[in-house]
């Protein structure tokens, strides 16, 4: 079973990853080094993906490493908060705060609903080269929060062709439309190719 490590320790990350490569066998990258200090310097998910990829495979350079960034982008509002999601209301804020500031951002404009989409972009650093993959789930952001699956901005997303938020639809509808499970069944071919 090919080994694929995952430059990230948060847990539910982990978990869809499991799920979504079974085929593989997936390691945290904490498992096998202590934890990595990575700046997010970059100025595109790619970039950041890239970035977090090639600091672990610095320190493991047989193995192939598997990174991945994501957020959400509203166009009416310029993109926010975009590569700043996990951190939209501050470094050490929340994924509520997060959550209602975008709202608060909405509401500040008189936007009710507007066009949103989530981006996902997966970095594979492998001794073959660097890949990367994307996927995006697109749909309308609104000025409240509704239901409480999920996690981060999912209580005010609905997305495309439903009419209610990712807070309240069932979780493996979430799974089969999401950027991150798009970008992932794509990192999937290449990682059986190489
Ligand atoms: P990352 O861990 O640097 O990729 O940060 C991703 C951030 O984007 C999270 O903290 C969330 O705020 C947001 N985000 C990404 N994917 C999702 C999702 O599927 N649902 C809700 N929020 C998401």
């Amino acid at each position: 079973m090919k080994r694929i490590v995952i430059a990230s320790g948060n847990k539910g990350k982990i978990k869809e990853i499991k799920e979504l490569l079974k085929d593989f066998e997936i390691v945290p990258y904490t498992e096998l080094i202590k934890p990595v200090e990575i700046e997010e310097t970059g100025k595109t998910f790619k970039e950041n993906a890239v970035i977090k990829a090639e600091s672990i495979r610095k320190y493991l350079p047989d193995e192939i490493i598997l990174a991945d960034d994501s957020g959400i982008s509203v166009p009416i509002l310029g993109g926010i908060p975009g590569i700043y999601s996990a951190r939209f209301a501050g470094e050490e804020a929340s994924d509520k705060d997060n959550l209602y500031k975008l709202i608060n951002e909405l509401k500040a404009n008189n936007i009710n609903k507007t066009p949103a989409y989530y981006t996902a972009a997966i970095a594979l650093a492998t001794p073959y080269g660097v890949f990367t993959t994307h996927g995006f789930m697109r749909g309308y952001v609104i000025d409240e929060a509704r239901g409480d699956k999920g996690f981060g901005y999912d209580p005010m997303f609905i997305p495309k062709g439903f009419n209610k938020t990712l807070g309240e639809l069932d979780e493996n509808i979430k799974k089969e439309i999401s950027h991150r499970s798009k970008a992932l069944n794509l990192a999937k071919i290449i990682l059986k190719t190489i």
